[in-house]
């Protein structure tokens, strides 16, 4: 939406296809907040936010893009409240800002407050800001329509997209002169997961089946605290505002692991820390799974105004009012920080003639989907809706630059819809095939099993296997409703399509990577080897084949950061 507001300002007519009402979009969940180093609570500034940035991925983000992202921060959530988003405020009328894990300490010990946020409903807020933008300039929205499939030309160009009208069933082609995918996570390749259930990775799918490859699959942020039970997520706001992490003991463990961040060090080692504790038998609960997220302390004031809907998730989800009790949390899948590779205009780029990143043309990618990479290994709390709005508005000026130069559409192929109905037709008139809810049910259970916070050799190798028999089932599920309106059994035989790109990606390419960084965490390869590893991953799904790419360790304007131990 920020992408498209840009094209529609600009006097463009945009098409905004979703599948579900825009304001549902998973970006209406996150909680937390938006970083920019306003330095309103405390001392700040975007170098050391691209510091912590460069850190936080354990240095396999792009330097050049982190720095691009951190200098516009303070920009966009300006331009955010001026389009009247209405963040909290402290006492003088500035944004309120929070700490969060992985922000610096600077500053005499205490940690930088980089994070503004309304409430714990700071999503909802963006959301809800740029869809009216949008719809005062006339953006035009195609709700609860499903993107399909990329039209490419002989060339390689993106000339559109296939899509399903889910109302009535019809298929369409919508031709375009440049296409952005901004399709979010794919969380639900996970049993355990804070995602949405729209969220199928379906542009990952859809770029996948073209022929592009998708980057750094192995990387998956674990958030340390979900619901025990229920997956559903608690925010790192609760940790921000000073709750703290306790064993069955009663002890802040915390301190072991992470001397100086504690319970703020960055989620994957918060993640690890937990899953530890919980395996050298100090968890809690009758069964020993599960740790306590103690907050009371912080008085039912502070609660009930900073963390409502934490409160709300608490009551509802784990049945303790976190006033007087410590909420059970486990990790859950969060975030994807791999994606579609794209440089920082949001062009996505794949090897070809030219290099490793040469630019695809009629096509671009922001958000969760895409890999820019601003995250590397590991994201930092409240940098992904900051990236989505960065991202965005530079695809949207870069579609108008690209739009200057190519302002014809070229003819459509004339088979540019034949591999969407070949996928139809086979899902049609499959006989005997598979249950789709039992395939995905299989699918997340695998990648739960074999693909967790903690990696084994083996375990991976089987995993490999074993997400290829889900693979086998999937291109043979079977529809028994044919019917055409509203048929959401076939949707989701549709995103499981995507899915399995997802999980087969993110299997493959974490079996491949023998060391631990950020997220990606080896028993067997237990550190971090930057000589053999310091290189993005690509996975090729048409050929089942993996390629690596350079990171881009210079930044735009400034000096790099080169790699060294990270440490909390
Ligand atoms: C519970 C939760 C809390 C979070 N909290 C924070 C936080 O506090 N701060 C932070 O920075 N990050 C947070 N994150 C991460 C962040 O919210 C997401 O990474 C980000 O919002 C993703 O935005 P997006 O625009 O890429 O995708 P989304 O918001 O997921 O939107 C994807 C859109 O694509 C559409 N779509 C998908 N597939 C298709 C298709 N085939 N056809 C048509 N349309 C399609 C969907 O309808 C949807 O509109 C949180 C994530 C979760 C899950």
């Amino acid at each position: 939406m920020r992408a498209a507001l840009q094209l529609s300002e600009a006097g463009l007519k945009v098409a905004v296809l979703s599948k579900v009402f825009p304001t549902r979009s998973h970006t209406v969940a996150a909680q937390g907040g938006i970083a920019a180093s306003l330095g309103n609570v405390t001392e700040d500034n975007w170098h050391w936010h691209m510091y912590d940035t460069v850190k936080g991925s354990d240095y396999l983000g792009d330097q050049d893009a982190i720095e691009f992202m951190c200098r516009q921060a303070p920009g966009v959530v300006y331009e955010l409240e001026h389009f009247g988003m209405p963040f909290d405020r402290l006492e003088n009328g500035k944004i309120y800002q929070r700490p969060f894990g992985g922000q610096s300490q600077h500053f005499g010990g205490a940690q930088a407050a980089r994070s503004c946020a309304v409430a714990d409903r700071t999503g909802h807020a963006m959301l809800h800001t740029l869809y009216q933008r949008n719809v005062s300039v006339n953006t035009q929205f195609f709700v609860e329509w499903l993107g399909l499939d990329l039209i490419r030309d002989q060339q390689g160009e993106v000339l559109g997209v296939t899509a399903l009208e889910m109302e009535t069933g019809a298929v369409m082609i919508l031709q375009a002169r440049a296409t952005l995918l901004a399709t979010g996570g794919a969380g639900q390749i996970f049993e355990a997961s804070t995602n949405a259930f729209i969220n199928t990775g379906d542009g990952l799918g859809m770029v996948a089946r073209s022929g592009i490859p998708l980057e750094d699959m192995e990387f998956w942020q674990f958030h340390p605290t979900g619901v025990y039970g229920a997956g559903v997520l608690i925010s790192e706001a609760v940790r921000g505002e000073g709750g703290y992490l306790l064993n069955a003991a009663g002890e802040r463990f915390m301190e072991r692991y992470a001397p100086n961040a504690k319970d703020l060090a960055s989620r994957d080692v918060v993640s690890r820390a937990l899953t530890t504790e919980i395996r050298q038998g100090r968890g809690c609960g009758p069964d020993g799974d599960h740790m306590l997220l103690k907050l009371d302390h912080l008085g039912a004031e502070v609660i009930k105004s900073r963390l409502p809907g934490i409160r709300e998730i608490a009551m509802k989800f784990a049945h303790v009012d976190p006033i007087v009790a410590p909420i059970p949390v486990v990790p859950t899948a969060h975030y994807m920080m791999g994606g579609i590779p794209t440089n920082y205009h949001g062009q996505v780029v794949a090897p070809y003639k030219t290099g490793p990143e040469e630019v695809v043309p009629g096509l671009y990618a922001v958000g969760e989907c895409a890999c820019v990479s601003v995250h590397g290994a590991n994201r930092l709390g409240t940098n992904s809706l900051l990236d989505i709005v960065v991202f965005g508005r530079a695809a949207g000026n870069q579609i108008i630059e690209d739009l200057h130069k190519n302002n014809h559409h070229k003819p459509l192929p004339l088979d540019a819809a034949e591999y969407t109905l070949a996928r139809l037709t086979r899902l049609e008139t499959q006989r005997d095939g598979e249950d789709v809810a039992q395939t995905g049910a299989a699918l997340r259970k695998t990648m739960q099993n074999y693909c967790g916070v903690f990696r084994f050799p083996d375990v991976l190798k089987q995993g490999v296997e074993k997400i290829n028999e889900v693979a086998a089932c999937v291109r043979q599920t079977e529809i028994r409703d044919k019917s055409r309106v509203f048929n959401t059994a076939r949707i989701e035989a549709l995103e499981l399509d995507n899915l399995i790109e997802v999980a087969i990606a993110t299997m493959v390419s974490a079996e491949a990577r023998l060391e631990s960084r950020g997220a990606h965490a080896r028993e067997d390869f237990p550190e971090r080897d930057d000589r053999k590893w310091l290189k993005h991953s690509l996975y090729f799904g048409q050929d089942q084949r993996l390629d690596y790419k350079p990171v881009r360790l210079k930044p735009i304007s400034v000096e790099s950061f080169p790699p060294k131990a990270r440490t909390y």
